[in-house]
């Protein structure tokens, strides 16, 4: 293997499948080494000369680990190597960041193809920070129609300026872009599925184990990286996260259908996204249609009531038949999508970002922004602490990432969890909702917000007619009665715990 933290599993010994962190001499014992020829050497020797002689290999060993056990803040005779794992936009953007910063970086993805199941809606605000092209945004979506559970449309996007848009892509585009762009900074990329890790020590090095795609097969070849950092960035399933026992999430379960549907069809959804609301597409999210390429895509989440995903597709189906029928479904798609942050975000020398920290805001189910943006922050880190990858990094800088992210987003996944509870609970509550989207101020403050990730302050009086409005709204949906029962603001509000924690 060309590049220096690589080594290949097949020169390791067998032994090395345990998880537990093994002794550095057999890490590095070419794996025909190790059995043969010590049973002929401890034969020919016995009793306390054997015992001397294992004393001294034990010596030899810690000494070894000793070697490799580098302080966090220690200056560095090579560069800092760093591993992320997954490349969606979580670790491309960390692993570009980080080999611009002057990280020995590795990108280790299982398929370089992946398709990942999602809308693709990107906010202004990503494609600015992030330099996204012009050729990466599929379509350009201007008009938002809001329906509500009894069919009443309301035209959401009037107070867009000309220059103002959602961006809809495809992942398979976009995440190859980020990833290509992380190569050309410098960073390896890799075509592997990661299987475990473990670590050298409490100080030591992190040996990352995968299966290699880079001679093509379905199975792949075990192969190894040796490394100082490990960044999880491999999404809703984290390996990861497993792996630093960075516990469990609560997780909405989204269901996608890509549909191919006639042109003069399309031509209404050439810049125009449609979101229902109601028992029927879903109990606690929305219902969705966001233009493509060169198709549609149809889909819904729950968290609540899992098993009735299947029927809750149907029903956004069915809503929006007029406008997708004659179409042709050309993939189907589902993936679970976290409710909130871990528990654990950091442990040692390994970090988790995007997904597989658990970064989806409620009420919109909006993570690409999020997932760039932490890889991006904690990459920052990284290099920060590490002055261009010549110093060792360690937990506590590490956490200089967590802080930075929750201070900065906190406000806007409280504001959304508030939203989704007030708003999704009950049919009333969700016709209230849309209602209320009629407001220019509304509008304005949405699309702010969505579109340039800061939760904007508002002017008193606008806010006090909102507040008036809202109410207005909700007592005339009678939605205040019907959800009183399903709704508590003080009820345990785990995206803010984890978020701020
Ligand atoms: C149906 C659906 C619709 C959505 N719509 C939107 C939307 O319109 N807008 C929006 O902002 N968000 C949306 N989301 C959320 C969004 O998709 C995620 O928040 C985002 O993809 C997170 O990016 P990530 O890089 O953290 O993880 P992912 O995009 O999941 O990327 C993880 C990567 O890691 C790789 N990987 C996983 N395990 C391993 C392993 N062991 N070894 C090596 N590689 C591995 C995967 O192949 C993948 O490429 C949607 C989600 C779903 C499910």
């Amino acid at each position: 293997m060309a590049a220096a933290g690589f080594s290949m599993q097949a020169m390791l010994p067998t032994a090395s499948s345990s998880k537990a962190a093994q002794p550095i001499g057999a890490l590095r014992a070419p794996v025909n080494s190790s059995a043969a020829p010590r049973a002929a050497f401890t034969s020919s020797i016995s009793g306390q000369k054997l015992k001397s002689v294992q004393q001294t290999g034990r010596a030899q060993r810690a000494a070894a680990l000793q070697v490799l056990a580098v302080k966090d803040g220690a200056v560095l005779d090579r560069k800092l190597r760093v591993a992320v794992i997954g490349g969606g936009p979580s670790g491309a953007c960390t692993a570009e960041t980080l080999a611009k910063g002057g990280c020995e970086t590795y990108l280790i993805e299982r398929k370089l193809d992946n398709c990942k199941p999602c809308g693709g809606a990107i906010p202004l605000c990503m494609v600015d920070e992030f330099d996204i092209p012009a050729e990466i945004i599929d379509r350009k979506v201007t008009k938002m129609k809001m329906i509500s559970p009894s069919n009443r449309e309301v035209d959401v996007g009037k107070t867009l300026s000309e220059t103002e848009y959602i961006g809809m892509c495809r992942r398979e585009v976009l995440d190859n872009y980020l990833r290509q762009r992380a190569k050309q900074n410098g960073a390896t990329v890799h075509n592997g599925l990661m299987m475990r890790m473990e670590q050298d020590g409490p100080e030591g090095e992190y040996t990352v184990h995968f299966n290699s795609y880079a001679e093509g097969g379905k199975v792949g070849k075990p192969d190894s990286i040796k490394v100082d950092v490990v960044i999880g960035a491999d999404g809703a399933n984290s390996r990861v996260a497993k792996e630093i026992d960075a516990g469990e999430y609560d997780y909405a379960i989204a269901f996608q259908e890509r549909i191919r549907i006639p042109d003069d069809k399309m031509d209404y959804y050439k810049d125009l996204a449609e979101m229902y609301v109601g028992d029927d597409v879903s109990p606690d999210f929305y219902g969705w249609v966001f233009p493509k390429y060169d198709h549609v895509a149809v889909g819904t989440g729950t968290v609540i009531n899992k098993s009735g995903i299947k029927q809750y597709q149907q029903a956004t189906r069915d809503r929006s038949k007029v406008k997708t029928e004659g179409g042709k479904i050309i993939r189907v798609e589902a993936h679970p999508i976290p409710e909130h942050p871990r528990p654990r975000r950091a442990q040692g020398r390994v970090a988790l970002v995007g997904d597989a920290a658990g970064y989806v805001t409620k009420c919109s189910g909006e993570g690409i922004y999020f997932a760039a943006k932490s890889g991006r922050m904690c990459a920052e880190a990284i290099v920060e602490a590490s002055q261009n990858g010549t110093m060792m990094v360690g937990e506590q800088d590490l956490a200089v990432y967590l802080s930075k992210f929750d201070k900065k987003y906190w406000l806007t996944y409280k504001v959304l969890d508030i939203l989704q509870k007030v708003f999704y609970r009950s049919n009333p509550a969700r016709e209230a909702f849309v209602e209320m989207c009629k407001s220019d101020y509304v509008q304005r403050m949405t699309f702010d917000s969505y579109l340039y990730k800061t939760v904007v302050p508002g002017n008193p009086l606008d806010d006090a007619k909102l507040a008036i409005q809202t109410l207005g709204s909700l007592l005339r949906g009678n939605a205040l009665r019907a959800g009183a029962k399903s709704v508590s603001f003080g009820s345990k509000n785990k995206v803010a715990e984890g978020v701020a924690a």
